[in-house]
């Protein structure tokens, strides 16, 4: 299942039936289906063997099989593909065989409506990607290549490294919320992880996306762990996320979403024990209702249990705004530290959302030209510079980058390679790899978003003389001023925003120092360097803290 489209291969003879269902189907914006009709036994077995189905929605009687014989031979040659049975037989003894023979639903095709159908074909899809897939996430084997690359490095103790691969707590539940049409009841996959206890407690954004899943929100974790030990804060990594994609959803429902959410783990989150914070797909109004519904379940307001809050419910000034400022200020020492002057320079930013916009903005604030930005709909390229109020305008109206007036629309990845300075990719994981890396032309790459570089492609980039500011250092503005929002929540005592940013930049800095002089000595790469920085921290108090018992 790619970009939330769920390909169904739609067995059925009879046209009539054939086309109500692909108009069913038709009707759902989210996820999409793609309907590949057949019409024969044999011909669905063809097409399952050219692969790239997601799930089968069978007719019994074919003209060459009939009733459970039908399902069995399908089942046969799609072993890890999930089927859902439309019979016209209403028959319970049949359904309750299919069923106990692996069938993930039966329906009975004149009771069928688009919100069952749709229902029964996302969760079975679900179900089977539940059993399959939770640990199986390039982001996850990310992560812990890139770990074990910093672990060997530093010949790190092997005890530790066993312990570090995964997560400590990590925790799934099935989530029912309320659909806006009230009899409807959607499921959805819930997650919270926590990597490291060690360090104090823990702290992690929570990502509404259509592909998360645990392995995805363990790396998130784990790069969390890494970077709140870079900074040298008191928290160990923990991440959460819902398998859901929040555009598909109206305001009430992610209302209704994020509490039920927030009460499924409520006894692990907390001032003390873990502090969430926004990621993709939620913001400080999702924050907002995280913090009224833990705060009615306890009896009184704790502000301190998220981050990224609102500011009139405790959210700390330049929070909303601190991953974005934070990289600028780490771009302005890797500029410094490569001898490139900011006022002469370029820059192309990959995601236009709270990271990439604000990073594109304060680059501009430092005379730097924005020459190209991306959305999930487009990239917008201009040789003369971009206007990044006239950008923000558009996306505030439009909801997206596409058809802004004022530059070139180019596709994401020709976007990338773009000459330029500084290239921010500040969208998505996975986004350089070793088949672009090659082709990138710039100064600075600084990891706005969490895992955009392969660690194939680091290699290539450090060979070809770029300078990296990994993810864990370069974006790690957010989770900094995330902690003095939380100082200043067990405080009472807002800060001003001049001391806000004072301190933001003396602590990135100082990281930065340290991630460079690490880089120098132990000639490695500034990933490693700064992975290296942030394990030997976590490494001391596990040797001092010792195992329990
Ligand atoms: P966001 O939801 O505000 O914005 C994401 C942006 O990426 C949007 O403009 C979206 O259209 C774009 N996008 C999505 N798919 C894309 C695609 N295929 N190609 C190009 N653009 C695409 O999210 P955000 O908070 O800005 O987070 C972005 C990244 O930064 C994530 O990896 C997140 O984990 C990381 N991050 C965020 C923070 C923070 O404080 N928000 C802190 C540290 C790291």
């Amino acid at each position: 299942m790619a970009e939330n489209i769920i390909t169904v291969l739609l067995v059925e003879d009879s046209h009539i039936s054939a086309q109500v269902i692909q108009k069913l189907l038709a009707e759902s914006e989210s996820p999409v289906f793609e309907v590949i009709p057949v019409e024969t036994l044999s011909a669905a077995i063809d097409r399952l063997s050219d692969g790239g189905i997601d799930l089968v929605l069978l007719d019994l009687m074919l003209p060459d099989s009939q009733a459970l014989d039908t399902f069995f031979r399908i089942k046969a040659h799609a072993l890890d593909v999930p089927i859902v049975i439309q019979s016209g037989l209403d028959d319970v003894s049949l359904a309750a065989k299919a069923v106990q023979g692996g069938a993930h639903d039966y329906l009975i095709k004149d009771q069928l409506t688009g919100a069952r159908l749709v229902r029964s074909v996302r969760y079975a899809v679900e179900r089977m990607r539940a059993r399959s897939g939770e640990w199986t996430s390039g982001m996850l084997h990310l992560a812990q290549q890139q770990f074990l690359k910093a672990a060997y490095i530093m010949d790190l103790d092997d005890n530790i490294r066993q312990r570090l691969l995964f997560p400590a707590p990590a925790q799934i539940v099935a989530l029912p919320f309320r659909r806006d049409q009230r009899e409807q009841v959607g499921t959805v996959f819930g997650y919270r992880v926590q990597h490291v206890l060690t360090m104090g407690p823990t702290k992690g954004g929570i990502r509404y996306h259509q592909d998360v899943n645990l392995g995805e929100v363990s790396a998130l974790a784990m790069w969390m762990t890494w970077k709140c030990a870079l900074m040298n804060l008191p928290f160990g990594g923990a991440k959460g996320g819902v398998r859901i994609d929040p555009t598909s959803l109206s305001r009430t429902e992610l209302q209704r979403l994020t509490r039920r959410y927030t009460s499924e783990f409520i006894g692990s989150i907390g001032p003390d024990k873990d502090i969430p914070a926004p990621d993709m797909g939620t913001d400080e109004q999702v924050m907002a209702w995280i913090v009224v519904t833990y705060s009615q379940q306890v009896g009184h307001s704790v502000p301190a249990v998220v981050t990224g809050k609102p500011v009139v419910l405790g959210g700390s000034l330049g929070r909303n705004e601190a991953t974005g400022r934070g990289l600028v200020y780490l771009v302005e020492e890797a500029a410094k530290h490569i001898g490139l002057e900011l006022r002469d320079a370029t820059a192309v930013v990959q995601g236009f959302g709270n990271v990439g916009a604000n990073a594109a903005r304060f680059l501009a604030q430092c005379g730097v030209k924005i020459i190209a930005v991306s959305d999930v709909t487009t990239a917008i390229y201009n040789r003369q510079g971009l206007d990044i109020d006239s950008l923000t305008n558009h996306v505030a109206e439009q909801g997206f980058l596409q058809a802004y007036p004022h530059g070139e629309a180019l596709g994401n990845k020709e976007m990338l390679e773009l000459k330029c300075d500084i290239l921010v990719p500040a969208a998505l994981q996975n986004q350089i790899t070793a088949e672009n890396a090659g082709r990138i032309d710039c100064k600075i790459i600084a990891d706005g978003a969490n895992g955009p570089t392969t660690l194939e492609a680091d290699e290539i980039l450090n060979q070809r003389g770029i300078f990296v500011l990994p993810d864990i250092l370069a974006n790690a503005g957010g989770v900094t001023v995330s902690y003095f929002e939380w100082v200043q929540d067990l405080q009472n005592y807002m800060w001003p925003l001049q001391e806000i940013n004072h301190r933001l930049r003396d602590i990135l800095t100082d990281a930065f120092v340290r991630t460079v002089r690490r880089m120098e000595t132990e000639a490695v790469d500034m990933r490693t360097a700064a992975m290296i920085e942030g394990l030997h921290r976590v490494t001391q108090a596990k040797l001092l803290r010792g195992l329990f018992p």
